[in-house]
């Protein structure tokens, strides 16, 4: 099932508030009077229904309450901000001096907005709340009839008032109209068209060709042109935002946009508004620039140059505000470490992930796709780095344990699937399926959450054969079949967790295939009830090293992607040569002398039995060393030799004992996980000398590192 990504509409975004740019400034007016006015009155008026219809695309193509109110919560949000944004010109072009200022400040802020160009924002709200009720009380098809009457009426006071006019009666009572809003273009009449119009292209399920919209768009646009150019000839226009022929129009290009393939990018979809919001604040700051400077003749007299800089200084600010919104909310990557200036530093390899990707490769059939584990910031090697590499290497399939960790890699242009492992509160939804995430079903009730928000998410199911952790039961059949049928679920996978799969022992064995059992029977039987299987998956790293034979649609990897598995001491069923991708070093803060009898950090728990030699590394367990090191529990590489971590680990700092390497010095690097000269140190062997796992060592490292990717 594959999910389009619709990257047609996020760069139509972009023109889109460029061309309402070009109808503030009139880029072509020292050109040509008449090209102008096609550019900026005509065309230009394809850029708001265009807004309006994405988000009706978006909004209506299932009808759920809960998104109406989250859209205009959001909307009114951004409104709010807008209209205190430029509050300080308002009062500067005397806004507060009018007559009847409450009424005007009242009708501003619900019809004509406060500012000219923010009309939009009350109008997709008021558009939005007129155009859900009318879909659900009428359905789609009556609600565009009406929708379209609407616009009628929005005709009538805009591009042809011309027609009102010479009709006394009915202009007196478009002149109460005009009472209450400046214009006909406003939330009632302009928007709801559009809004359902997108609506129903999201849900109507035939479609014609690329070519066949595209002929579509660009006939009716011409038509368009001469619609515009003759009623501005006769002067029937009063405003000039609405033609007839603009519904068409929209419809042509609206479908010719969604059918264009590509990658899409999320951060345009902010940029695009952000830009529509402060690009009048640019126009105002570039003409203040150029009174300042005495160069109105060439930022302001001539349109096009005018134009051009208001295009680029908005467009970057924008970026730049979008990217700084985009930091503040995903991981802090604490930026690139360097060797000679850090007190400690994590090191990744790309080649070595590269090579255990085609080690484990090798053991999967061409039918099981690899699905890279990157929870937990990628265990420890940084999710984002760590899985931009794995899309460069053709890896398509991710998995991350939380919502957050997986809207991270989106932001970050991370494309495939992306399945949250974990569970995900329901009031995050919207967010599952706004960042195109698959979230896993963790029983029947939470399924049925889902299915009540009303708007079709994508999902796995996970069945419980005998961890007992999160997974519907297997034998509860009928409620497992049952999912299949919600109307809002769109599995497309089905899968469960083996618990003792690092195990040779025969008893574990015989539990695994317990679970490999009843998991298969399951399956069998849904099929046996008529329902065609999504993708299945039940390996994870020690499932594909030690039940090779086993062969599903995915394999969850993680731990051995990062190499941190000795698979001969672990004795697997297949032996691979996995390369560790983490080192972890710290520099010497500083060496010393201490006399016998002299104690060594915090509890006093060493104390020297002769004179020695002792180096103070600058590492803690607040940078995730663990403390259960502590006492000659844990040894790291110096110079290529293997020295006891002395006394208690601090939190920034441990010690060594260095008596037998006298010519460590200050600033020397120190290996906690890794190699140096001939010996090193594996993950696995620092999990054996805390009773941990190799897993947990590195997924606790801490985000104070800096990392180096080589
Ligand atoms: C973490 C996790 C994995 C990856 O496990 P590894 O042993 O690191 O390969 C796979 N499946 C599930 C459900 C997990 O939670």
């Amino acid at each position: 099932m594959n999910k389009k990504e619709y990257a047609g509409i996020d760069y139509f975004r972009i023109i889109a508030v460029l061309l309402v740019i070009a109808i503030h400034t009139s880029p072509l007016l020292s050109i040509s009077r008449i090209g102008n006015f096609i550019l900026t009155r005509i065309i230009g008026r394809v850029a708001v229904p265009f807004f309006f219809m994405t988000s009706g695309f978006f909004l209506f193509n299932e009808l759920s309450k809960r998104r109406l109110y989250g859209f205009l919560q959001k909307i009114g949000l951004l409104y709010g901000i807008s209209i205190i944004l430029y509050l300080p010109i308002n009062i500067y072009n005397g806004y507060f001096a009018q007559d009847d200022l409450l009424l005007n400040i009242l009708k501003d802020i619900i019809f004509d907005g406060t500012l000219y160009h923010l009309w939009y924002l009350p109008a997709i709200m008021i558009g939005a709340y007129i155009s859900f009720h009318l879909i659900k009380r009428l359905g789609y098809k009556k609600a565009f009839a009406l929708a379209i009457i609407l616009y009628i009426i929005g005709l009538l006071g805009d591009s042809y008032f011309g027609l009102t006019r010479s009709f006394k009666p009915l202009r007196g009572l478009y002149e109460y109209i005009f009472m209450v809003s400046d214009f006909t273009r406003n939330g009632v009449f302009f928007a709801p068209v559009f809004l359902i119009l997108g609506g129903m292209i999201a849900k109507r399920k035939k479609q014609c060709s690329i070519q066949f919209y595209m002929i579509g768009f660009f006939t009716t646009l011409l038509l368009m042109i001469v619609e515009g150019l003759y009623i501005n000839g006769i002067r029937f226009q009063r405003h000039d935002s609405m033609y007839i022929l603009l519904i068409p129009t929209m419809f042509f290009l609206f479908n010719m946009l969604i059918l264009f393939e590509g990658k899409s990018l999320i951060i345009l979809r902010k940029t695009a508004m952000i830009i529509y919001i402060i690009h009048p604040m640019v126009i105002i700051g570039i003409r203040l620039i150029a009174k300042l400077t005495n160069m109105q003749s060439l930022l302001i007299d001539n349109n096009l140059v005018h134009y051009i800089i208001v295009s680029i200084l908005s467009c970057i600010s924008a970026l730049s505000i979008a990217m700084f919104l985009q930091k503040k909310c995903v991981y802090v990557d604490n930026g690139k470490a360097e060797k000679d200036k850090d007190r400690a530093w994590i090191e990744i390899n790309y080649s070595n992930l590269k090579h255990n990707v085609t080690e484990l490769k090798k053991t999967m059939s061409d039918k099981c796709e690899f699905m890279a584990v990157v929870k937990a910031d990628a265990y420890g090697h940084g999710a984002i780095k760590v899985s931009t590499y794995l899309n460069k290497i053709g890896i398509r399939s991710f998995a991350v344990a939380t919502i957050d960790e997986g809207i991270a890699l989106r932001k970050h242009g991370i494309i495939g699937d992306i399945l949250i492992l974990g569970y995900t509160d329901v009031s995050r939804i919207q967010d599952i399926i706004s960042f195109n995430l698959i979230q896993t079903v963790v029983d029947y009730e939470y399924a049925g959450k889902l299915d009540e928000y009303g708007y079709s998410i994508e999902v796995h199911i996970k069945i419980d054969t005998g961890m007992h952790r999160i997974g519907e039961n297997a034998s509860d059949i009928n409620k497992i079949s049952e999912m299949f049928h919600y109307k809002n679920l769109n599995v497309s996978g089905i899968y469960t967790h083996l618990c003792v799969a690092d195990s040779v022992k025969e008893q574990d064995i015989k539990f695994s295939n317990g679970q490999i059992n009843s998991f298969n029977t399951l399956l069998d039987k849904l099929k046996v009830k008529g329902i065609k299987l999504p993708k299945v998956h039940v390996q994870s790293s020690y499932g594909i090293l030690n039940y090779p034979e086993l062969d599903y649609n995915y394999a969850r990897i993680g731990i051995a992607l990062y190499g941190a598995i000795d698979t001969v001491r672990d004795k697997t069923k297949v032996q691979l040569n996995l390369r560790p991708v983490l080192s972890l070093r710290a520099k010497v803060a500083l060496v010393r002398n201490i006399n016998k009898d002299e104690s060594v950090s915090y509890g006093r728990t060493f104390t020297a039995k002769k004179e020695m030699l002792i180096a103070v590394i600058a590492i803690g367990y607040a940078d995730g060393v663990p403390r259960n090191l502590s006492c000659e529990s844990g040894n790291v590489l110096i110079h290529g030799f293997r020295v006891p971590i002395i006394g208690r680990v601090c939190m920034d700092q441990l010690i060594v004992d260095i008596t037998d390497v006298p010519q460590v010095k200050q600033g020397d690097i120190v290996t906690l996980i890794g190699k140096d000269g001939r010996d090193s140190i594996y993950v696995t062997e620092v999990a054996n000398n805390c009773s941990s796992i190799p897993n947990e060592i590195l997924s606790r490292l801490s985000c104070r590192l800096k990392k180096i990717y080589i």
